[in-house]
Order: structure tokens, then C-alpha cells, then sequence
């Protein structure tokens, strides 16, 4: 029997157990799933954010933390953890993203809100032509599972797209881009940038005052990656001046972002309420199940995360 012991909160247990349980039979794995073990019992932890549990030394037979997250800031840095660390790369969570970042990309491309504020009769007030795709460059922040799969998105659309990443990337149809030099470039040409980074001590403050200067006047911020990349009084700032037209946030320094925050009665700030794209319970079973299988087989576990890098 495999011990698979299920550590998040009691309301994700209600959305996972069964697709878990749906999961593990499919793959003929004898396992026992619970929200409760003798940590030295334990062969695998499936783990999200909120957890209890964070000190993971009393797991000494635990073969490795599964993290229903794709972000794993949250875990990366436990000195406890001495087991592998894989994180969530899932269908679900990649296809919800691009539809998030797409939505939000044409809302901004379009001018929807312009038409939105002009349902006054005024034909001739409300009149005005956006430019084609192709004549709106867009920037992507991260060129990993989600950052690619949205640029391809985007530029299946006809937008010029350009990714920057800490490797340097050959994606067909993306300029792709890296280094300090690379990231000058890619916010120069940026009319919309979204970024789609994991939250590491370099990416941390990355948008300050200085970085949204490097961006062309009027451009549009876009953020479901995470909030403390951005300064929040620099992106105020930005917005106050012109210098950015709105920004959409889906992340925050503080979650759930208080109510007493200015980003929420901001006028050319969007708040969504990290809603950009959700695990989903049916397909990241299905990546825990593998990643249990393979463990068992004593084959290398997917998406493992490099703990120096810290994603
Ligand atoms: P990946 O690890 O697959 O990709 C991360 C990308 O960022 C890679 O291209 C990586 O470069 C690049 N990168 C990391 N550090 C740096 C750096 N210092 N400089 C330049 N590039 C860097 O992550 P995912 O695409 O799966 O997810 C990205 C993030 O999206 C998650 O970490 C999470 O914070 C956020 N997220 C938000 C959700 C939401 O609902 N709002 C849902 C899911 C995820 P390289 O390729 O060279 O390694």
C-alpha cells in the first residue's frame, strides 16, 4: 500500500479527494489517500499553499511533495523539506491561463472599456478604429509552461510577441530574449506586457519606477504571475502620469488584497481576485497520479523544481 498523505485545507479536500482517489485507480495503484498519518508512514505528501503542515523533517520514509500549485514560492524556501519538490504543470492550468491572458490582452487591444464608456447616443463621440494586431507589439515576462503557451496564443493572433526568460529560447514566431540587455529591449517595444515570471528573490520588485519608464507611453500592465514583482506606489505612480494606461492585476503583495487598498477604486487599475487560472482538480490528479506512479517505478518524478534556482 502506498501512503499518500493529502496536506492543504479541508475545503481543497472536498475538490481533490474523489478526482484523486478517480486518479490512482486508474493507474491500478494501490493507494491509501488521507488527510491524516504518522509522518513516518507517509510515502508521498500532495501539498498546496495554506497547509498546516511545514515541518516536513518527521516525513523520513516521504519520497517526494507534490505541489498542487504551479507557484511555489510559498515552499521553495522550507528548510525542513529535504524531499524532492515537484510543482504543477497541468493542461487545465495552462489552457485556463491563455484564455485569461488572451481575454485581457484583446479588452486593452480593442479599447473595450472606450466603447463601454461611451453608450450615450454620441455615434461620433464613441467612433474609433483600433489598430490591427499585428501593429501591437506585446511582451511576455517568462517563456516557461505558461508564458510560452500564451505567446503562441498571442501570436497565433497576429501580435509581434516578445518573451524574455533567464535562458535563452528558440520558440518559433516569438522574438525571444534574455539578460539584463534583453529585458531593456523587450519593455522598449512593449505596448502590453504581461508577466508570467515565478516569484525569486530576482524577480521580486523587478516593475519599479524605472523599469515601467522603459515601457512606450500609454502601455497596459498585465500581471497573473505574482504581486510582489511589481512596486505597487511605482505602478500608482506610472498610472497617475500616463505613463501606463491600466493595469489588470491578478496577483497581490497581499492576498486577499484589503479592501481598504488603493488598487481598488483605482481607475485604470482591474483587480481580479487570482482567479487568472485555477487548478483543476480532474487534470492535476491525473499529473499526481503519474508523478506516483513513476516514483514507484523508480523513474525520475516530472516538473521537479530546482531548488537553488527557486522555481
Ligand atoms: P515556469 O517555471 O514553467 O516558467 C518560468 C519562466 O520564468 C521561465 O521561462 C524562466 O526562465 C523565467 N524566469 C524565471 N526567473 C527568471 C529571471 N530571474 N529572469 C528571467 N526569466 C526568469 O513557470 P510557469 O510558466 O508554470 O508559471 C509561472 C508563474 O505563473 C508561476 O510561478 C506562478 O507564480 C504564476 N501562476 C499564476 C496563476 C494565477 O492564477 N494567477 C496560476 C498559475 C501560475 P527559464 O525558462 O530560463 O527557466
Amino acid at each position: 500500500m502506498i501512503n499518500v498523505l493529502f496536506a492543504a485545507t479541508a475545503e481543497r479536500w472536498t475538490d481533490y479527494e474523489a478526482p484523486l482517489r478517480a486518479a490512482f485507480a486508474a493507474r491500478d495503484l494501490a493507494v491509501d489517500l488521507r488527510t491524516e498519518f504518522a509522518p513516518e508512514e507517509v510515502d508521498y505528501i500532495v501539498y498546496a499553499p495554506n497547509s498546516p503542515l511545514q515541518d516536513f523533517t518527521p516525513y523520513t520514509r516521504c519520497k517526494a511533495v507534490l505541489n498542487l500549485w504551479a507557484g511555489v514560492e510559498a515552499i521553495v524556501g522550507n528548510e525542513t523539506l529535504t524531499q524532492p519538490l515537484a510543482r504543477m504543470v497541468d493542461h487545465g492550468l495552462s489552457r485556463g491561463m491563455v484564455e485569461w491572458v488572451t481575454g485581457h490582452v484583446l479588452r486593452h487591444h480593442l479599447h473595450i472599456d472606450h466603447f463601454l464608456a461611451h453608450q450615450d447616443g454620441d455615434w461620433d463621440g464613441a467612433r474609433m478604429i483600433p489598430p490591427l494586431a499585428e501593429e501591437r507589439p506585446v511582451t511576455m515576462l517568462g517563456l516557461g509552461e505558461l508564458g510560452s503557451a500564451c505567446a503562441q496564443a498571442l501570436a497565433g493572433l497576429g501580435f509581434p510577441v516578445t518573451g524574455w526568460s533567464r535562458s535563452q529560447k528558440d520558440i518559433p514566431g516569438i522574438t525571444c530574449l534574455s539578460g539584463d540587455a534583453g529585458l531593456d529591449e523587450a519593455l522598449s517595444t512593449a505596448q502590453i506586457l504581461i508577466l508570467l515570471l515565478p516569484l525569486t528573490p530576482e524577480t521580486t520588485d523587478l516593475l519599479d519606477a524605472r523599469r515601467l519608464a522603459q515601457l512606450p507611453r500609454g502601455a497596459v500592465v498585465i500581471n497573473p504571475g505574482r504581486g510582489p514583482m511589481i512596486v505597487d506606489q511605482d505602478l500608482v505612480a506610472a498610472l497617475d502620469s500616463g505613463q501606463l494606461r491600466h493595469a489588470t492585476l491578478d496577483v497581490f503583495r497581499t492576498e486577499p488584497l484589503p479592501a481598504e487598498h488603493p488598487f481598488w477604486s483605482h481607475p485604470k487599475v482591474t483587480v481580479c481576485p487570482h482567479i487568472a487560472s485555477e487548478t483543476r482538480p480532474r487534470t492535476a490528479a491525473e499529473v499526481v497520479a503519474e508523478n506516483v506512479s513513476r516514483g514507484e517505478a523508480g523513474e525520475p518524478l516530472k516538473f521537479l523544481v530546482d531548488r537553488a534556482r527557486g522555481y
